[in-house]
């Protein structure tokens, strides 16, 4: 564990000093995270964290998001998006417009996600992201700096030698808040009418969007470069 956090840490220094405010942290809110927004804040390296609020997260989210503020004050900045974008799009094709077609599903994850993260990333000159290897086998090769050529940023991954396990131990171990709904079989949270639990033995991205053709399902999108999906595509796993 000794050895996952110094190489986390030292990746964060090191992304940190190469690009200072220019550096942001992109964070779902999910396990890994808030085992980096501790290391972020344990270890005083003043790096940007932001998360979005999509304006269907689920409550244990939001709940979440007072806990984060509790223990280490205002350290989250929150993303909204564009109110006219989503008051036209529900407005075109109603509220839960994303049950009806794939399509709709990525225009309400473009408007509600992915806008809001090109808007926090412009300017930018590197992310960090908690992208796992073992999170899916096509993250298998998950190096510690990328080039993100969809955001023209460099992609920094401190969380990628981590498994699920070591998240879990750190998180007990530091006592860190975490979302509830991991205790209800919850693995990868999102928008609350698109995240469901999943059984056992399950794929975890069975639990997002999983009345869709699972062919469709491609890992969701914002973290599409390293996966060469289509901009705007929307992932599960470490994003919202
Ligand atoms: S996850 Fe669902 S509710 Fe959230 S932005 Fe995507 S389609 Fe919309």
């Amino acid at each position: 564990m000794k050895l996952l956090i110094d190489e986390a840490v030292s990746l964060l220094r090191e992304a940190k000093a190469k690009h200072g405010d220019k550096l942001v942290y992109s964070c779902s809110l999910g396990s890994q995270g808030m085992v980096l927004i501790d290391l972020i804040c344990r270890n005083h390296l003043n790096i940007r964290i932001v998360t979005l609020d999509t304006g269907r997260l689920p409550q244990a989210t939001y709940a979440l998001m007072d806990a984060i503020r509790e223990r280490y004050g205002n350290v989250l900045d929150i993303l909204f998006p564009d109110s006219k974008a989503v008051q036209n799009m529900v407005h075109e094709h109603g509220v839960n417009l994303f049950l009806k077609s794939v399509e709709n599903r990525k225009l309400c994850c473009q408007i509600r996600k992915v806008k809001p993260l090109e808007k926090a990333l412009h300017g930018m000159e590197a992310w960090i992201t908690g992208r796992r290897k073992d999170q899916a086998t096509n993250r298998a090769e998950i190096a510690p700096v990328e080039d993100d050529p969809v955001y023209g940023l460099k992609k920094y991954n401190p969380m990628r030698n981590w498994t699920e396990k070591d998240v879990w131990a750190y998180i007990r171990e530091h006592d860190l808040p975490y979302n509830t709904l991991h205790d209800e079989f919850y693995v990868s949270i999102g928008c609350e009418p698109c995240t469901r639990a999943i059984s056992m033995g399950e794929d975890p991205r069975a639990g997002r969007w999983w009345w869709e053709n699972q062919d469709t399902l491609a890992e969701c999108g914002l973290h599409v470069s390293s996966l060469k999906a289509p901009k705007g595509e929307c992932e599960s796993g470490d994003g919202i």
